[in-house]
């Protein structure tokens, strides 16, 4: 370790945000990059705690001392190296993870913990700026042929795993770009999409084939790949949305948030947004909130992006609501460190702007005689004890102005498609959610049809996406090869622990 003393005599610093007043005119990146002297500094925060549990709360299993201590000590190729062990897009976690290492580092015990994230994208930015991130054909290549559908992070670690491992990969997107949700669906404000495009090419380059536009189960059927692929990786995402049953919900102004998110990052992009994120044609093809009284149902992710887009939009006002109470404004007792905590987050998005109810029961979407959306029915949620039990009463019941509601109510499962029906015919699961079932290596009932990302463990993170392709990866070139030189998931603190 560099600095013994550096967790005593230097303070958390996070990068610069741009100013909301600048920021809220464009959809370009909130949060810049500290000065290298700064990260240096930053990176001699991490004090030699013994045991790092930050690696452990970390899904990839990053090895975030050894990388710190590079940093610190200026070699900055080396931190490149040590951390591309491990993640694959450094670029896309240093920017929109939520960072669970940070949230189990040991410094975080009684100081503000070690600014991982932030380090962890300064190495890859220097490691692209210095030209050290180069396409990686590989020596030699076997004769394996794998197709991958879906190229959201978990199908696209899988790519970059499986062509280092000498295998010839092809990916299909249904999508008009690929990316998954890095493209469309998380705002450009939190990730630029040029980012996803330059490591695509990359990609490229190494020889992975991309074909967009390619709906497995419509257009290509899965027959076709199980027939003339070695082996088949399913990494579809888990993005069918959950629909709010309560009166009204057929009103004209209601709109699933991907369809409108997914929308804006078309519109970034100058790409016709005729048809949606999936490749379809959407019913009304112009969701925008511009002088509209917008309410996000919903108090998560997805809605924090929906309240930072509808601001973007200059909406007349936007209010999101939640049901569920209000989390505390420190870490929970009941998930203690190093858990991941329960608190209220508050992100670059609400700090531009929003009304945040919580604890909120939606009655009922109230309709005009034209059957357009013009309020909704809320009332507050109190709790009250009866006979040893608690009993759930709905308070204050009224009426808010709402002409536009963006429903981010969370995902229920992978999309039940063409594709999903012809899963089902060749041996693969679903479990009771309605996702589709893979054992511990990643295979499906079918050993030809491995299954990875969101599209077997719900809607997740990036993280556990990249996670999920890389592990699902190296038990493809496993099963193909019969061993395999790919990297696993690094050993943790826990799993030392345990031993
Ligand atoms: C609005 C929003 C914001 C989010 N923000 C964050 C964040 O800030 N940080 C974070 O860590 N996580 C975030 N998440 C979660 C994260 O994006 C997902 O967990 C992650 O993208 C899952 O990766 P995946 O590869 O499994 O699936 P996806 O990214 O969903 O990719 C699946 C891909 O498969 C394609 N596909 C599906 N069916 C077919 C088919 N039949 N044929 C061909 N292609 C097909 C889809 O078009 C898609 O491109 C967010 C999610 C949403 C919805
Ligand atoms: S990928 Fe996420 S959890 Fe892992 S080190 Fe980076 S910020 Fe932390």
């Amino acid at each position: 370790m560099g600095k013994p003393t550096g967790f005593l005599e230097i303070d958390r610093k996070l990068a610069p945000k741009r100013a909301v007043s600048e920021r809220v005119n464009d959809y370009k990146e909130i949060e810049l990059l500290n000065s290298t002297e700064d990260t240096e500094a930053q990176a001699s925060r991490c004090m030699d705690c013994g045991t790092p549990f930050c690696h452990n709360g970390c899904p990839l299993g990053n090895i975030i001392p050894e990388f710190n201590d590079a940093v610190y000590e200026q070699n900055w190729k080396y931190a490149y190296d040590i951390l591309s062990t491990t993640n694959n897009f450094p670029e896309f976690t240093g920017r929109i993870c939520p960072a669970p290492c940070e949230s189990s580092c040991v410094l975080g015990i009684n100081k503000p913990a070690v600014a991982i994230e932030l380090i962890e994208k300064s190495i890859i930015e220097k490691a692209y700026s210095e030209g050290w991130v180069i396409p990686y054909v590989p020596k030699v290549r076997t004769d394996k042929k794998i197709a991958i559908i879906g190229s959201g992070p978990a199908g696209l670690a899988a790519a970059a795993q499986l062509n280092k491992a000498g295998h010839l990969v092809t990916v299909y997107e249904r999508a008009d770009q690929i990316g998954g949700l890095l493209r469309y669906g998380i705002p450009d404000f939190k990730l630029d999409k040029s980012v996803v495009t330059r490591r695509v090419e990359i990609m490229k380059k190494e020889g992975i084939i991309f074909i967009t536009n390619s709906n497995v189960g419509m257009k290509d059927k899965l027959a076709n790949l199980t027939n003339n692929f070695d082996a088949v990786l399913v990494a579809t995402g888990s993005t069918t949305p959950r629909v709010i049953s309560v009166k009204g919900n057929d009103a004209l102004g209601i709109y699933p948030a991907m369809e409108f998110l997914s929308q804006q990052n078309k519109r970034n992009a100058s790409i016709n947004i005729e048809l949606n994120h999936k490749g379809e044609k959407y019913g009304n093809t112009n969701i925008h909130a511009g002088g509209k009284h917008v309410v996000i149902i919903g108090g998560g992710d997805t809605g924090s992006d929906c309240v930072g887009t509808s601001n973007r939009h200059r909406a007349a006002s936007i209010t999101q609501i939640e049901v569920m109470p209000k989390p505390p404004v420190d870490r929970a007792s009941n998930t203690p460190w190093p858990n991941w905590p329960n608190m209220l987050r508050t992100s670059t998005s609400h700090d531009e702007g929003v009304e945040r109810l919580w604890s909120i029961s939606l009655q009922e979407f109230i309709k005009n005689d034209k059957g357009e959306l013009e309020g909704l029915l809320i009332g507050d949620i109190i709790y009250n004890m009866k006979d040893g039990k608690m009993e759930q009463e709905v308070i204050n019941t009224r009426k808010i102005p709402c002409d536009l509601a963006l429903v981010a109510a969370g995902f229920v499962h992978t999309d039940h498609d063409s594709l999903f029906d012809q899963l089902l015919s060749v041996g693969v699961k679903s479990d009771e959610r309605g996702n589709l079932v893979a054992n511990s290596s990643y295979q499906s009932d079918n050993e030809k049809v491995f299954i990875a990302g969101d599209a077997r463990r719900g809607q997740s993170l990036v993280v556990w996406a990249i996670s999920e392709g890389r592990e699902a990866a190296r038990n493809i070139d496993l099963f193909l090869m019969g061993k395999t030189s790919l990297e696993g998931k690094s050993v943790s603190s826990f799993d030392l622990l345990a031993k």
